[in-house]
């Protein structure tokens, strides 16, 4: 009776949607038709085939033509996940914690938060973090911190931050003050110092921006903690949040801009994993130090965990994907300044050095650039590479080079 019903619904709105008799559009593909007389087990699933095989083709064309939003579509090798999608994985509660739950991916979880507290310079035993829902969710919890740390503070944050910071500070009903911005979309730290000076008597949590979201400026980190200082703010009196969303994984590639580092008074970072690194579901990481979170925790018995996540129940699939990613991308090289000369981990695969005629020194290989390489052939071979790699490593890991090439420049899974 339900079925026939909603066969009939069906109908129904193909006509209200289309007019009189036209074939159906695609609207109707989308449609949840419940099971009926009128169609077979076997047509059945053919019919959802096509639709999500027409889907995929819409989404191929589509990715042809994405060129404004900050998502890399870089996805194919999360391929070799998808036999994982038959678990339902749920990573609820703390992730340093062990909870009763056993359908959980707490290891690959730790394993990539070990990687970013190492990127962003805080030791193992001093950093909390977990892996968030995406980059407003490490604001929410970042910012929640500041608030809980200091309960009076003003929420200062520039006219060009993400549209998540001002839905917060509403959420959190917390005083903010919008600190104009520079042409090239930066914090304008002029604004910021007369901002300070007017509020003195009230802490200050700061939202810094690293990489914004339409002009893809970095508010300058050295610079808000020197104009803090020079309004007379110390170190118990402040939090620095930084929303690392899209620029998180731009900066530790570039000399030009201050370092993003716990070794600075910051309180939390915060990068979304869809973003740059192309998860293929919206994720991202918040790491903070260690001791703020005690503050935050409360222990929920029929869980067996802590809570101290902004979610209850976590994506479980999306830690392993990150673990994946960071895996498979990182290539140890090295090049030395002035240098024509690269030089990489040894490819674990003779042919493959006979093709590119690689020469090579113990677990070294190098690439010599001579005026006859052009950038497309360099494109060529590094496809090639990446993609080679993909398969060499489905079966070990990367080998470790740092002592043939330092440790800075060894991605191993030791020294990366
Ligand atoms: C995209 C973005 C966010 C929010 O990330 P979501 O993953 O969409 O929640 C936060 N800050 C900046 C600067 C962003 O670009």
């Amino acid at each position: 009776m339900a079925a026939q019903l909603s066969v009939n619904c069906n109908k129904f709105n193909k006509k209200a949607r289309n007019g009189e008799d036209q074939p159906s559009d695609h609207y109707d593909d989308f449609a949840v038709v419940e099971a009926n007389d009128e169609e077979c087990a076997v047509e059945r699933v053919d019919r959802l085939t096509k639709t999500v095989t027409q889907f995929q083709k819409h989404l191929r064309e589509r990715v042809s033509y994405y060129l404004g939003y900050p998502a890399n579509h870089n996805c194919e090798h999360y391929l070799a996940l998808s036999t994982l999608l038959q678990f339902n994985i749920n990573n609820v509660g703390d992730p340093f914690k062990e909870s009763d739950h056993g359908l959980h991916s707490k290891k690959f979880e730790v394993g990539v938060l070990d990687w970013f507290a190492r990127l962003w310079g805080i030791d193992k035993d001093e950093y909390w973090g977990y892996v968030t829902n995406g980059g407003t969710e490490g604001n929410l919890h970042g910012i929640l911190l500041g608030r809980e740390l200091l309960p009076n503070g003003i929420l200062y944050t520039s006219k060009e931050s993400h549209y998540s910071l001002f839905k917060i500070a509403r959420m959190y009903r917390m005083d903010c003050e919008t600190i104009a911005s520079l042409a090239n979309g930066e914090m304008d730290c002029d604004d910021l110092r007369d901002k300070l000076l007017i509020n003195q008597d009230r802490p200050a949590i700061i939202n810094i921006t690293i990489g914004t979201t339409f002009k893809g400026a970095m508010d300058d980190l050295d610079l808000v903690v020197k104009t803090l200082k020079y309004c007379g703010f110390s170190d118990n009196q402040f939090y620095i949040h930084c929303d690392a969303a899209i620029f998180g994984f731009v900066v530790p590639f570039l000399k030009q801009v201050p370092k993003l580092t716990f070794k600075k008074p910051i309180g939390s970072v915060s990068i979304s994993g869809h973003k740059f690194l192309g998860c293929p579901m919206p994720c991202g990481v918040l790491i903070t130090r260690k001791r703020y979170i005690d503050m935050l925790s409360t222990s929920i018995e029929y869980i067996a965990t802590v809570d101290t996540t902004i979610s209850g129940s976590r994506n479980g699939h999306s830690p392993i994907f990150l673990w994946y990613v960071l895996n498979i991308k990182g290539i140890s090289s090295m090049l030395n300044e002035m240098s024509i000369t690269v030089v990489f981990e040894r490819p674990p695969d003779r042919e493959f050095i006979h093709q590119w005629q690689l020469q090579c020194l113990g677990n070294m290989a190098h690439v010599v650039i001579m005026p006859h390489v052009t950038v497309e052939m360099l494109d060529r071979f590094l496809c090639d590479l990446v993609r080679k790699r993909n398969i060499w490593h489905g079966i070990r890991q990367p080998r470790c080079v740092a002592e043939d090439i330092g440790i800075c420049n060894c991605v191993c899974s030791v020294h990366a």
